[in-house]
């Protein structure tokens, strides 16, 4: 690596005030100080693809965005208290976008915070309080949504520590999971049968279930053919809650479907979003039914003092646009198809990747030492983002083995782009 003193400099201070529990990508970081659609730059002019920012949906500084915020900051932010358009139009997109009969919008700021809500309206709605979740899974770091979330990789004694309104099932990974394969859902759907015949013996009542619908955080895996379909079906005969968190695959990523839920064949009852929705901005928005948001309403009221200002509606109704009038959906589709197509053929060459996971352009490259038994290839994983980094490339390991390297970079990257960073991992995992 060539030395770069000024970002080592940045760094020191950076781990001086800033809270250490965040971790930093990379060993020596390079410093970033500019993007441009999928592209980062750093203060050397190293330029990088940017391959894991899947919350720059349209690109690094898209000019429709950046005019239309200097625009409306110049005019008019405020809160949701006051009446204005903006609002109204951003909130009747997200119905028109949203699955059939998801008519109505709670705008916050993150993920986590609609995750959080989410459940609220669930626990309300039902006057219950038990959630089923899968294991594996990430939803958030606010209270409720940390509950829910029980992914080795980010908390290593996640299982442990669950509080009791949460009831964990078992993680439908179709890779490493306990049953494997596409049509793995009957052998989940029959445990999950035993498991819900206990709580129904105990007088436990369901007041929801969340996942995500296709399985994000575990690498971009996709859920069993009929999964969600069963567990939604065995959820809704208790009188539960179907919510879908679709902050990090939804919203056209998957090129083939705008949601995750649709390729699941399913309608949650809540879907929750955000990255996306604000290409970076603070974004996110709970989407039900109306007699849901009503039960809640019932209960007292809701505001959050920065959701849906007019600053956040026009980020979320320009990033729409843009995405509309590029047809970046479509992008996710032939890109991503090339990509997941070239990144399969890697694996004939390299012993080491195992599977590639995923749709569009949420994909995710599987590293084993062995394909038998499937152990993670964590080091290895490690090893190869930081070499791509030199290669000019920004990608990260994730789930609970640290070794499937996420890959979902902004909508906008062109098949030229794609096949770069396939030729470097090709280098790359000759080195390995
Ligand atoms: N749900 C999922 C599936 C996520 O991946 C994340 C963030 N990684 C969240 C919720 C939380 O979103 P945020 O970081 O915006 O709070």
């Amino acid at each position: 690596a060539v030395e770069d003193a000024d970002a080592a400099a940045a760094l020191s201070r950076r781990e001086a005030s800033f809270a250490r529990v965040q971790e930093h990508y990379f060993a020596e970081p390079p410093l970033i100080e500019r993007g441009w659609r999928h592209h980062l730059f750093d203060t050397r002019a190293q330029s990088y693809l940017d391959m894991v920012n899947n919350v720059t949906q349209i690109g690094h500084a898209h000019p429709r965005l950046v005019d239309a915020v200097r625009d409306q900051w110049a005019r008019l932010n405020t809160n949701s208290r006051f009446h204005y358009e903006e609002l109204s139009r951003f909130t009747e997109r997200l119905a028109e976008v949203a699955p059939e009969g998801l008519d109505t919008v709670f705008l916050v700021n993150s993920g986590s915070e609609a995750v959080d809500l989410a459940l609220r309206l669930a626990q309300v709605h039902t006057a219950r309080r038990t959630i089923l979740a899968v294991t594996e899974a990430y939803h958030g770091w606010t209270v409720g949504a940390d509950a829910v979330s029980s992914s080795l990789g980010d908390n290593p004694r996640a299982l442990e520590t669950r509080p009791d309104w949460v009831e964990l099932i078992a993680s439908p990974n179709i890779f490493h999971g306990r049953h494997r394969g596409a049509g793995s859902a009957p052998a989940y759907l029959a445990e999950l049968d035993e498991q819900l015949a206990r709580l129904d013996a105990a007088g436990t009542g369901i007041a929801g279930f969340i996942a995500e619908p296709v399985f994000g955080n575990a690498g971009g895996l996709m859920l069993p053919d009929g999964y969600l379909a069963g567990v939604y079906e065995r959820v809704r005969s208790r009188g539960g809650v179907c919510i879908a968190d679709e902050v990090q695959v939804g919203y056209g990523r998957l090129g083939h479907y705008f949601w995750g839920s649709a390729q699941q064949g399913v309608v949650p009852d809540v879907i929750t979003v955000a990255k996306a929705m604000g290409n970076g901005h603070p974004l996110g928005a709970v989407i039900t039914r109306r007699e849901i948001a009503e039960s809640f309403a019932a209960e007292g009221s809701f505001f959050s003092s920065a959701g849906g200002s007019p600053v956040s509606s026009v980020v979320g109704l320009t990033v729409l646009d843009v995405m509309r009038d590029e047809r970046l959906q479509q992008n996710a589709a032939t890109v991503g198809d090339h990509l997941a197509t070239r990144l399969r053929a890697l694996g004939q060459r390299h012993p080491l990747v195992g599977a590639v996971h995923g749709l569009g352009l949420y994909l995710g490259v599987e590293l084993v030492r062995d394909r038998e038994t499937l152990e993670p290839a964590t080091a290895e994983a490690a090893l190869i983002c930081e070499r791509m980094l030199q290669e000019g490339a920004i990608v990260q390991p994730t789930g609970d083995g640290k070794n499937v390297l996420k890959i979902k970079p902004p909508l906008c990257i062109t098949r030229e782009s794609a096949d770069r960073f396939v030729d470097a991992l090709d280098l790359v995992l000759a080195t390995i």
